[in-house]
């Protein structure tokens, strides 16, 4: 049986989404802001003025330094952050940055867009602060315009590629971070993995829509009478699951595309870090993998939220009752679900601590494993998925591993073997 690390608790928060724009120039159908159980961005202020980001950075310097963290990382978010336009974008900026040197706290700045406002004057900004430009993408014309329109139905296809144009040429392709891609089914894999290698992307994250057991991801069907009963893995380590495993099979074939290519075309976030798993490695990802959630999500008016996914699971599920203004950020770690989110395996249902997977997959996104009545102790909507793709990527891995050095396979990770490393 592997052993799950413990994670321990109260970690420190390194990672802090701030919603400097509540409201967006799209219209997305899948957004889980404002497409979902919760509703609370209607009552948020349209940006987060300078007071607010000062407090911000106060609370962020005063929380690195107790906990004595070599740095932080500041993700400029929204809505559609760059709807600030380049002149308030460069003050909150500066109020940022000036107020995390106060606490001589060092800070990387990313911003994740739909890609729309990649203008000149705003990649000039974004370049003077060192902003790494993550841009939201779903593939070919096609797939992506179909669910990333204009409000008025317009696709914005042509918009994005042409900021990513813009992202892209010599001056300021250093800001070029990745490409994030929300899976549909509908789209061809290979065409849609091909389609977003057209910007020389240097990492892509796929993700897996989000879903619970109550709304379940499109594709994957009414599952709610497995939520108690999942069982993945039997005694001996093989899949028990009868379900089909839509995501895992698109996935596998973009797995086989990447990890066959001759030469390292990007880099895929989901498989890079199940590989790291796999092999013994941490994996540092919250949609999968043990490591305790070190991301808090600061709202335009200064109130302290969890994750964003939280979002499509009830209405107010991300809300912790505490803002800049009268709490710190430590307030945050003692909350019963940021706990939760922080335990590792010991926040996980029985279902996941018994599964053979669990150090690799780690239960999944926390909001995909929310059932009314049972909370999160349950393993994710995704199970049957994210247990047929690490399996899949485990025979690859270990089929390589074997023909490189058969001696390092040890005959102890033959088929059925449960012990770390997986691989
Ligand atoms: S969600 Fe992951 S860890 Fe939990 S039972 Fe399913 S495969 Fe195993």
């Amino acid at each position: 049986m592997i052993s799950p690390p413990r994670s321990p608790l109260s970690s420190a928060l390194r990672q802090f989404v701030l919603k400097v724009h509540s409201r967006c120039n799209l219209d997305c159908d899948y957004c889980y802001v404002y497409h979902s159980a919760d509703t609370s961005w209607r009552d948020k202020p349209r940006i987060m003025e300078a007071a607010v980001a000062e407090q911000v950075a106060h609370r962020i310097g005063e929380h690195a330094r107790a906990h004595e963290l070599p740095g932080v990382r500041i993700v400029l978010h929204g809505g559609e952050p760059l709807l600030l336009g380049a002149g308030r974008l460069e003050e909150l900026l500066t109020v940022l940055g000036r107020g995390l040197a106060k606490w001589a706290v060092p800070v990387r700045f990313s911003v994740q867009t739909n890609g729309v406002l990649l203008t000149p004057d705003i990649l000039d900004v974004l370049h003077r602060y060192e902003v790494a430009v993550s841009v939201s993408l779903d593939g070919t014309r096609a797939a992506h315009d179909r669910h990333r329109r204009f409000p008025r139905g317009l696709g914005s296809h042509g918009q994005v590629m042409a900021g990513l144009a813009r992202l892209g040429a010599p001056e300021h392709r250093s800001l070029y971070a990745g490409l994030l891609c929300t899976i549909d089914l509908a789209n061809d894999p290979l065409d849609t993995y091909e389609a977003l290698l057209a910007s020389r992307p240097p990492r892509i994250d796929l993700l897996l829509p989000h879903g619970t057991w109550d709304v379940p991801p499109p594709g994957l069907g009414d599952r709610r009478h497995r939520v108690s009963s999942t069982a993945p893995v039997t005694a001996g380590g093989v899949m028990a699951h009868s379900e089909e495993t839509p995501y895992a099979d698109w996935l596998r074939r973009v797995f086989d595309r990447w990890y066959d290519a001759s030469e390292r075309e990007t880099g895929i976030r989901l498989f890079e870090e199940l590989m790291a798993g796999l092999l013994g490695g941490s994996v540092r990802t919250e949609s999968v993998g043990l490591a305790p959630a070190t991301l808090a999500v600061i709202e335009t008016d200064g109130s302290i939220e969890q994750s964003d996914s939280l979002k499509v699971a009830f209405e107010g599920a991300p809300e912790t009752g505490l803002d800049v203004f009268r709490n710190s950020l430590d307030d945050v770690l003692g909350q019963h679900l940021f706990r939760q989110r922080q335990s590792g395996a010991d926040g996980l249902g029985p279902t996941c601590t018994r599964c053979p997977l669990v150090a690799v997959c780690g239960g999944g996104l926390f909001a995909h494993r929310y059932a009314s009545g049972g909370g999160f102790r349950n393993p994710t909507v995704y199970c049957a998925d994210l247990a047929a793709l690490i399996l899949h990527i485990r025979a690859r891995v270990r089929a390589d591993l074997a023909m490189a050095a058969p001696d390092l396979t040890g005959g102890r990770l033959g088929p059925g073997s449960r012990e770390r490393p997986v691989a």
